[in-house]
């Protein structure tokens, strides 16, 4: 039998060296449990970047995909099929949008909503031919395209990766100044995640949302969330721009909506937006395939049934309420919005990731994100019991 060590050896041996994980294999999951290859049992803290907000190997998903893939599981796109329709008119009515494009990974959303703002930008804006800008924020994370890197504020994203794609400006998160005078003739996007998760569960300001929401329509810009890691029900709503009671021109969905079991990602907008595209303007093999349809659909059903959004707004509380009240001499404060929690070390603490380390002792799965924050967002299954008892060993790691 082959041990931990002998794992981590073997992907050090053939694997590219492009993540850096905590040392734990793991073979198993169900639900927020996770089981690593030696029998230990953990509780999932991280839920794969907010991918399994329905839980581990959910039944009914497991169930769909193995209906599903023993039918019939990729046709590409030359050819219809029979749950593209579904998955399309579904995902439409739940989100309120009239159109959707699916895609796979996040980045290549996140690309497909670019390509469709720049069209859009030189079609409906008459932008002169490639001139066309897109606004993002500093402390960004779209993924990991070349183009998507080509503006993020992070230098070891970029380090070695250039030429860059230019028609990006950066503005900082929150400053809504520095957006209106960034905002020219050119302007085809504003692109955003409401809540920044990779920077650390960073929350603007009250209210920043909806005025950048209003300058965006006043000079006819499109706002593009990006809500691949807020979206369906992390934050306690559907998407986390509702918080502000701001509906975006374009969301960009990935994810939690396959629950976990696939790569499945889609852009939302309405049918002036997405109706840019043209046949052969853009594309992807997998994208929109009836198993990827069968299993989003699941999982989208799942976050309503179980009522996902409301127990993470409900419990989130609970939690967020609980680490404040924690008398630790490494935490500067806590913040987020449902289940989706930042603890914020001071810097004399020594960074996060001994403390998840120490919390994976404790059979607790977290990973530090930006050097000082721990990030908190176990699926949105998770009950109160179980809280409680992470919290138990919360405590004991960041008080001690
Ligand atoms: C994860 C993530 C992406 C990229 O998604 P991939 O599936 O990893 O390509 C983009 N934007 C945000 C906000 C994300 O959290």
């Amino acid at each position: 039998m082959k041990h931990t060590k002998d794992y981590i050896q073997l992907e050090n041996k053939y694997g590219a060296n492009n993540y850096k994980p905590l040392d734990v294999v793991l073979s198993k999951g169900t639900g927020i449990w996770l089981e690593d290859v030696e029998g230990n049992k953990y509780m999932d803290f991280l839920a794969s970047y907010s991918a399994v907000n329905q839980g581990h190997c959910h039944p009914r998903l497991v169930e769909k995909m193995q209906e599903q893939c023993k039918r019939l599981a990729l046709t590409s796109r030359a050819f219809r099929n029979d749950w593209l329709p579904i998955f399309a008119q579904e995902l439409c009515e739940m989100t309120g949008y009239e159109m959707m494009l699916p895609m796979n990974s996040g980045a290549e959303a996140v690309e497909t909503a670019i390509k469709a703002a720049r069209k859009w930008g030189y079609y409906n804006k008459k932008v002169a031919p490639n001139k066309a800008e897109i606004i993002v924020c500093e402390g960004n994370f779209h993924g990991r395209t070349t183009t998507i890197i080509s503006f993020s504020s992070e230098d070891q994203y970029k380090d070695g990766f250039g030429p860059f794609t230019p028609g990006f400006k950066i503005v900082p998160y929150g400053d809504i100044n520095a957006l209106k005078e960034a905002i020219n003739e050119n302007t085809v996007a504003f692109m955003i995640e409401p809540i920044q998760g990779e920077s650390g569960v960073v929350v603007p300001r009250e209210g920043y949302l909806k005025e950048a929401a209003d300058l965006c329509k006043e000079n006819k810009v499109l706002l593009v969330a990006d809500e691949i890691q807020s979206g369906l029900g992390r934050t306690g709503k559907l998407f986390a721009c509702e918080h502000e009671n701001v509906t975006p021109d374009m969301i960009i969905i990935g994810k939690a909506l396959s629950g976990g079991m696939y790569p499945v990602s889609a852009v939302v907008a309405s049918s002036e937006i997405l109706g840019v595209f043209n046949p052969g303007d853009h594309g992807s093999t997998y994208g929109g395939n009836p198993l990827a349809c069968v299993i989003a659909i699941e999982a989208l059903r799942i976050i309503k049934d179980e009522k996902l959004i409301e127990r993470s707004a409900e419990l989130g509380e609970y939690f967020l309420t609980k680490l404040k009240e924690f008398d630790s001499p490494y935490i500067d404060f806590c913040r987020g919005k449902g289940l989706w929690i930042g603890i914020v070390l001071k810097d004399s603490a020594g960074g996060a990731r001994r403390f998840c380390e120490q919390l994976l002792e404790k059979g607790i799965l977290c990973k530090e994100t930006h050097e000082n924050v721990i990030r908190i967002a176990p699926p949105l299954i998770i009950t109160k019991e179980e809280i409680d008892q992470a919290l138990v060993s919360l405590e004991e790691v960041l008080t001690k």
